[in-house]
C-alpha cells in the first residue's frame, strides 16, 4: 500500500486541536527531539504543555500526511523534558525521518523570520501575520515581510573525467566541495555561476546545465545546483575565500560533504557516470 508522505503548506491552523500533531520545537536554532539509540523523533502531541513546555511563539505549518505540524520557540534556558534533548538540525540529518527532517528544515526557518521580524524596519510598528499567505504586513505603512530566502548557486565543473573541488577557509580540515556563492541582486543564476567560478577559482566555464535545487535551512538558503564543463585559463585562487583548489579523479578524492547536500548529490552524480559510488 502506497503511503502518502506529501507535505502541505498552510497558514491557518485547525480551529479545534483534537489530535497529537508533529511539534517542532526550537530553542533559538536547536531543535527539541526523543533520543532513541540509534534514531531520534518528533514530540507527537496533542499540546506542548503535556511535556511541560511553554511556548514563546508558535506558527502552523500545514500538514503531513494529514498529521498537523507546528513550529515553536521555547524560552532561552528552557530543560529538556525527560529522554529528550535540544540539537542542530545538521547534528540529527540521518537519525531522524527523512520527510520530517525537511519540515523541521522549513521549521526553523519559519521561526527564524517570526522571530527576527516583530517590528516595520520602516517605521518601527509592531507587523501583523497575514492569513492568506506566509508574510506579515506593517498596519502602518503597508510594507509587506516575507519569510528571507538567500538563494546561492552551487556548481560542479568537470574537465575530462576529473572534477574542480575547492578548500573554503572555514571548511572542516581536509574537506573539499563544489563552488558555491550567493546571488547577487540583478544577476541570473547562469551570470552568478559564471561569476562565482570566474572569482573563486579564475577559470572559464561552458555547458551551464541545472541540476537541482534545495532548502538549506543555515540558516535561509535556497541552494541552486548546476553542472559546467571546463572552457579555459588556468586556476588561480582568491585567497580572502579559498585555501585550496584543484582537479580530482573519481579514484583520488579528498574529504567531500556528506549526504545532506546538494554538494554530495552533484558529486555523486558524477561519480555515477565513471560507474563508481561511494558509501559515505
Ligand atoms: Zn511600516
Amino acid at each position: 500500500m502506497a503511503v502518502n508522505r506529501e507535505f502541505v503548506s498552510e497558514i491557518v491552523p485547525p480551529e479545534v486541536r483534537s489530535e497529537p500533531a508533529w511539534w517542532f520545537v526550537f530553542q533559538e536554532n536547536k531543535l527539541l527531539v526523543y533520543q532513541k539509540p540509534e534514531s531520534v523523533m518528533i514530540p507527537f502531541l496533542i499540546d506542548p504543555n503535556e511535556v511541560s513546555l511553554t511556548v514563546i511563539r508558535q506558527n502552523y505549518l500545514g500538514h503531513l500526511d494529514n498529521r498537523h505540524c507546528y513550529a515553536v520557540e521555547v524560552a532561552e534556558g528552557t530543560i529538556p523534558p525527560a529522554g529528550m534533548a535540544f540539537e542542530g538540525l545538521r547534528q540529527i540529518y540521518g537519525r531522524l525521518d527523512e520527510d520530517l527532517f525537511w519540515v523541521a528544515a522549513r521549521a526553523v526557518q519559519i521561526i527564524d523570520w517570526d522571530r527576527t521580524h516583530q517590528f516595520c524596519g520602516q517605521c518601527g510598528v509592531l507587523l501583523r501575520a497575514r492569513t492568506a499567505e506566509r508574510c506579515k504586513e506593517c498596519p502602518q505603512c503597508g510594507l509587506l515581510y516575507f519569510p528571507r530566502l538567500a538563494p546561492a548557486i552551487i556548481v560542479l565543473v568537470e574537465r575530462g573525467n576529473e572534477l574542480l573541488l575547492a578548500r573554503s577557509r572555514h571548511f572542516m580540515p581536509g574537506m573539499y566541495s563544489v563552488l558555491a556563492g550567493f546571488v547577487e541582486p540583478g544577476e541570473s543564476l547562469e551570470e552568478a555561476v559564471v561569476r562565482e567560478v570566474k572569482e573563486e577559482v579564475g577559470i572559464e566555464i561552458k555547458d551551464i546545465k541545472y541540476f537541482g535545487s534545495q532548502p538549506w535551512p543555515f540558516p535561509h538558503s535556497l541552494m541552486i545546483g548546476f553542472t559546467a564543463t571546463y572552457a579555459g585559463g588556468e586556476i588561480s585562487l582568491d585567497d580572502r575565500e579559498i585555501e585550496d583548489a584543484g582537479w580530482f579523479s573519481a579514484e583520488k578524492l579528498p574529504r567531500i560533504p556528506g549526504k545532506i547536500s546538494i554538494a554530495r548529490k552533484l558529486i555523486d552524480r558524477f561519480l555515477a557516470k565513471q560507474g563508481r559510488s561511494l558509501e559515505n
